[in-house]
């Protein structure tokens, strides 16, 4: 009899399940690094995006460029600045902490332009060769993809699905709980126009506002590695915190929300 009691009490668990579904939950993200210029901070130790993930408690998903991944590489010499550490250390650095890695292709082309001039079996090969860098860091090969500003023909997405991948969007298409919330914080940095108003960090949190109106408590939100997002980021998540949200990684979430 007990070899049937205990199936019983597993598929009771399992019938329970969904109501967690009800939990509030946060996927944070970060796209385009590692920057480790932006990681650790620049000038001011404790400042780096990091160091206040660390401080926060709160565990976070990166969505890495495969080209950084190589040994040396510290970023783009125009816009970054070079700290001593390659992006390689802290992709390592980055796992080590208890985040986590994913795809954002290797060469972080558009793909729907690179699909029309190099065609499909060239996206499928820069995907796959984000992939494989990011399995020489992580282990394993990682399961989801952030195509560059979403953008992926449908006749790739459909055979990256083939082979495994899930892919990560904003299309409508896509169930609410499922599809990626832009912050826009790209809008923020250098000489960007249009950050939102009054500022990134209350403006996410509205845009949070406006999903729960609809019966949503579960987001994936979409960052980019940026000084000025980290900046921004104390406020934003002691303000999800303050609504009761719990923090978790890409493949966390989708475990849970699904
Ligand atoms: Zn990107």
């Amino acid at each position: 009899m007990r070899r049937i009691i205990l199936p019983i009490s597993v598929l009771l668990l399992a019938l329970a399940l969904p109501c967690s579904a009800a939990e509030k939950l946060i996927a944070l993200t970060f796209d385009d690094g590692p920057r480790p210029y932006v990681l650790y901070g620049v000038n001011q130790p404790g400042t780096g995006l990091l160091d206040v993930l660390a401080h926060e408690d709160v565990k976070a998903t990166f969505f890495v460029m495969g080209w950084r991944l190589t040994p040396k590489t510290w970023g783009e010499k125009r816009y970054e600045t070079n700290i001593g550490v390659s992006c390689l250390i802290a992709a390592r650095d980055v796992l080590r902490r208890g985040h986590e890695i994913e795809n954002h292709t290797y060469s972080h082309a558009d793909l729907r332009i690179a699909e029309a001039k190099k065609g499909r079996a060239w996206v499928l090969a820069d995907v796959e060769r984000g992939a494989k860098i990011v399995e020489t860091v992580t282990g394993s090969k990682p399961q989801y993809l952030r195509p560059p500003d979403w953008d992926l023909p449908d006749g790739a997405r459909r055979e990256l699905e083939k082979r495994g991948y899930r892919v990560l969007s904003i299309s409508s298409q896509n169930p609410p709980a499922l599809r990626d919330l832009n912050s826009l914080d790209y809008l923020c940095a250098g000489k960007a126009a249009g950050c939102p108003k009054p500022s990134l960090a209350q403006s996410v949190l509205k845009a949070i506002e406006q999903r729960e109106k609809k019966g949503l408590t579960t987001h994936v939100l979409v960052f980019h590695e940026l000084t000025t997002t980290t900046a921004q980021l104390p406020e934003l998540i002691a303000g999800l915190k303050g609504k009761g949200y719990r923090f978790v990684t890409v493949s966390d979430y989708m475990k849970q929300v699904q």
